[in-house]
């Protein structure tokens, strides 16, 4: 059995953030992920901004983190090639009541520290939108908010952390816990590991392990956000993000164009029971629908490409969960519902200040570059449109995705990446192949039968 220093669990963008970060120290690190691939869980399926924290809760450890995250996250996405389009968002105040709550909120955006929101009037949201609905009195301007790849940054994290040194274990669900004197017995569907520190960044189903350390604090409530995503010719509709005024049943609808040159309109929020309830609803899409007709009618003509939905692991209260126990050796990293994707970085550099008392996270000296990560973004150059690149590489100039231009010299280079998928939607994540119009029907059965090595 091997024992290491930390174990951190859940392979999702937080634990990857954290395992990445511990794994620059001299400490050994072990990742253990219960699915076959990295970034399978809340971090493939959300709605891929990465916020300003603008309208976080002042005072809380969210507030902070966020903020935080966008600038470490922004840094490290320029560094690896993580894309990212800096687009800025505009809030739209559709009621008389709503213009009047737009000065509370650029006041809440200040204490939350983001001072760059403006207040503008209706002629100037249309300039900047002009194909949202009709009725609109004016909005708030919020420049920093972006769009990014949430596949890339997962992976990113996680290859950056095998990099360090970090040992990665798929396939390993934790099951059971044994903390002794000196190190934690953890039990896996795929064996066993000890480890002196154990951290829990199991989003889901981080009050199952939790509860495996005796605690009984929170329960996870998964709260189901379903979105529609429109065809890449609907693209100029959405030159920015979107936003409502947000209520208290939530952040509210939005429309957004993605960084792979769709729109997307979403998420709803509905709390559910079932943990692995990631399909859409016949419900859900048409109030989508609806609220799409409101806010941007010319969108609703256009051609949907794909739904999805994505789980935040909700716990009833308005603020992240984060804390350590000293007497077991364990840290809970709880609560990350609907901002972790930003935040993640920035937990990580929570989780390690925590950990400061009790564990030398001195770094390395020298530690390996932050991997390249190949381009899934729509706005900036691809493979199959370098003619330098493909005349090196031939492969690169071989599309095998009609519908998203992937070629099979990407396809080749994720298979052989130092975290390969586990299967084509791994695949699909890594290269955009099976992403588009299509949805895989013209391409599917060429990319399965290169992932199973079949490709002449
Ligand atoms: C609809 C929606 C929209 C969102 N929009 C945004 C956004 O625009 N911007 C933003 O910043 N954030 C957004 N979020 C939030 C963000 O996606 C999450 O906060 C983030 O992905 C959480 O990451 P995580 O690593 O905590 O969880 P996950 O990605 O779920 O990772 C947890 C991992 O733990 C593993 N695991 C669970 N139990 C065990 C066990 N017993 N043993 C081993 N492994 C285990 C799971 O398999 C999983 O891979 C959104 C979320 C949703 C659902």
């Amino acid at each position: 059995m091997s024992t290491y220093d930390v174990a951190v669990v859940g392979g999702g963008i937080v634990g990857s953030a954290i395992a990445r970060l511990l794994g620059g120290t001299a400490l050994s690190v072990a990742l253990v992920e219960a699915r076959d691939d990295v970034g399978e869980g809340t971090s493939k399926a959300n709605t891929a901004i990465l916020h300003t924290g603008f309208d976080a809760r002042p005072g809380t450890l969210e507030s902070r983190l966020v903020a935080r995250g966008h600038d470490l996250l922004g840094r490290y996405a320029e560094a690896t090639g993580i894309p990212v389009e800096r687009t800025g968002a505009l809030l739209v105040a559709w009621t008389p009541e709503q213009l009047d709550a737009l000065p509370g909120l650029r006041a809440k955006a200040e204490r939350n520290g983001y001072t760059a929101c403006q207040i503008v009037d209706a002629t100037e949201v249309y300039r900047r939108v002009p194909a949202l609905g009709a009725g609109a009195l004016g909005g708030l301007t919020v420049p920093g908010e972006s769009i990014i790849c949430t596949w890339t940054t997962n992976l990113a994290l996680a290859i950056d952390a095998v990099n360090r040194g970090v040992r990665l274990l798929r396939g390993h669900r934790v099951t059971a816990v044994h903390p002794g004197p000196d190190t934690t017995r953890l039990v896996t569907t795929a064996g066993e590991l000890s480890a002196r520190w154990v951290v829990n960044a199991a989003g889901l189903g981080s009050d199952v392990l939790d509860a495996l350390f005796g605690h009984d604090r929170f329960t996870v409530t998964p709260r189901r956000g379903e979105l529609l995503v429109f065809d890449k010719l609907a693209r100029p509709l959405a030159p920015c993000i979107v936003l409502p005024v947000p209520s208290s049943a939530g952040k509210g609808v939005l429309v957004s164009p993605t960084i792979y040159g769709n729109v997307m309109v979403g998420p709803t929020a509905e709390d559910l029971t079932d943990r692995a309830a990631t399909g859409t609803s016949e419900a859900g899409l048409e109030f989508l629908r609806e609220k799409g007709a409101e806010l941007m009618p010319r969108l609703m003509a256009e051609e949907v490409t794909a739904t999805y939905a994505g789980l935040r692991a909700s716990i009833g209260r308005d603020d992240y969960l984060i804390d350590l126990d000293a007497g077991q050796r364990y840290v809970l990293v709880g609560g990350i519902r609907s901002t972790g994707l930003t935040a993640g970085m920035a937990i990580a550099e929570h989780v390690a200040d925590l950990l400061k008392g009790h564990l030398d996270i001195t770094g390395r000296a020298a530690l390996p570059a932050p991997p390249r990560m190949p381009n899934l973004g729509e706005a900036f150059p691809r493979p199959y449109q370098d003619a330098a690149a493909i005349a090196a590489d031939p492969e690169y100039g071989r599309v095998v995705c009609f519908c998203e231009r992937v070629t099979k010299g990407e396809i080749r280079d994720a298979l052989a990446s130092v975290i390969p998928p586990a299967g084509v939607e791994g695949l699909r994540r890594r290269t955009r192949a099976m992403n588009g119009r299509c949805q895989g029907f013209y391409c599917g059965a060429r990319v399965r039968e290169i992932f199973e090595g079949g490709a002449g």
